[in-house]
């Protein structure tokens, strides 16, 4: 695949340039993180990152991409035919799917933070871990979801070991003992761990539930959660 690259882009160049010398090319697929394609021009040489998500694509959409970055460095109208199939192809159900896994993987350490406006994930965690596992759990990467999501309030991410807690516990009126069940919580997964089956994530086991029930304001925080 990497190899059919450069003959691709210097048959694209021949046709939109048919008397200008062939420059030194340099093409390369590369890990951005979204669909994603770029060409430049240094010292006279060009030099053309694919997006990796695009290294299955049928030799025509490579084509129509050598096409459009070509035209595009050199000013060049866009063929018509050349940018439909491109789009057809990144807006196609599987490389779009495929992109949002990939962004969320790769942008994940830029958008991860634990300290929101009123709350201080790891300050919370650590003092939970003091009251409840005297201070032995491994602090995770934690971090508030980018969305004020009401789907998931929380959630243990094995993959990258982080908790994610939704950002609507990051508010004035919530209770901190709300965010602190929901914290403790997911502690008590990574305490827990589950062999995934199937696609069930929450997994109770009876010691799990027990120990969940030593938090001492249960009630009232699921009190809460029941009013969200
Ligand atoms: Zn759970």
């Amino acid at each position: 695949m990497r190899e059919k690259l450069l003959p691709i882009f210097q048959e694209s160049y021949r046709e939109l340039r048919p008397r200008a010398p062939m420059p030194e090319l340099q093409v390369e697929f590369f890990a951005f993180a979204n669909v994603n394609n770029t060409i430049r021009l240094r010292d006279g040489r060009l030099l053309v990152r694919v997006s990796d998500l695009l290294e299955g694509a049928p030799e025509t959409v490579l084509r129509a991409i050598a096409h459009i970055l070509l035209a595009k460095m050199y000013r060049k109208p866009i063929e018509a035919a050349h940018a439909t199939r491109y789009r057809r192809y990144i807006s196609s159900h599987e490389i779009a799917n495929k992109a949002n896994q990939v962004r969320q993987l790769r942008g994940w350490k830029k958008f991860q933070t634990p300290r929101g406006s009123i709350y201080h994930l790891e300050e919370v965690f650590e003092d939970l871990n003091q009251r409840f596992f005297y201070g032995l759990m491994a602090r995770p990467l934690l971090t508030w979801s980018q969305l004020r999501a009401r789907s998931s309030l929380g959630h243990y991410d094995p993959a990258h070991n982080a908790i994610v807690i939704s950002r609507i516990f990051d508010h004035p009126q919530v209770p901190r003992y709300a965010l602190e069940y929901i914290l403790y919580h997911e502690m008590l997964h990574l305490k827990h761990p589950v062999r995934l089956r199937g696609s069930r994530r929450c997994v109770h086991s009876p010691e799990f539930q027990a120990e969940e029930n030593l938090f001492p304001q249960l009630e009232q925080a699921k009190a809460f959660l029941r009013r969200l």
